[in-house]
């Protein structure tokens, strides 16, 4: 059944049941990748929130998160420049980093990021995200673990926005003809 946020209509893509499967398996992935390892997770607000929480809670490994926010994405059209509102207080030299963003859709955001967390000399930098549109890249990042590839269209749910609204949504809606 389709939904209305704000202005919008948007019909049922990715199940609440889908989404949580494909969690487990990549936390699966991730607990065999990382254990012994004490993997630091950086989680991007606000977006990320919903699937940071359910991720790390299927992690059966010793593991730390913390929270950054960056935004660059204002309706449904990005503002083309990433502002950094809450910064990173963590010390992260010789950590084994893992980045979960909601979505990679342009690049833009963790092509501006990544150079920030590199230049602190992790260990290693690997990003995990529930989404990606590579139909919308501008900026090529490689994503080690992904939930979903997505076409080209506006998601929301499942911590995802409209114009602040849509978050509280336990699936996955995208934006209908
Ligand atoms: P990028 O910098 O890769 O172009 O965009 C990344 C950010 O834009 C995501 O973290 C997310 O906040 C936002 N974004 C990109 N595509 C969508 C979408 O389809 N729906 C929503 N709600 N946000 C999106």
């Amino acid at each position: 059944m389709k939904i209305r946020v704000h202005d919008k209509e948007f019909e049922p893509y990715l199940t609440a049941d889908m989404i949580s499967k494909r969690i487990k398996e990549i936390a699966a992935d991730l607990s065999k990748d990382y254990k012994d390892k004490k993997p630091l997770f950086i989680a991007i607000l606000n977006g990320s929130f919903m699937f940071a929480s359910d991720l790390f809670k299927e992690l059966n490994i010793d593991a730390e998160i913390c929270f950054i926010k960056l935004a660059s994405y204002k309706g449904t059209k990005s503002t083309g420049h990433v502002i950094t509102a809450i910064g990173l207080d963590m010390d992260i030299i010789g950590r084994d980093i893992v980045i979960i963003e909601d979505i990679v859709d342009t690049g833009k955001t963790l092509s501006e990021f990544l150079p920030q967390i590199q230049h602190q000399q992790p260990a290693s930098v690997k990003i995990v995200s529930l989404l990606h549109k590579p139909e919308a890249t501008v900026y090529p990042i490689t994503i080690s673990y992904l939930g979903f590839s997505i076409p080209n269209k506006f998601v929301v749910g499942y911590g995802l926005d409209y114009d602040g609204l849509g978050r509280n949504i336990r699936e996955i809606y995208r934006l209908a003809e």
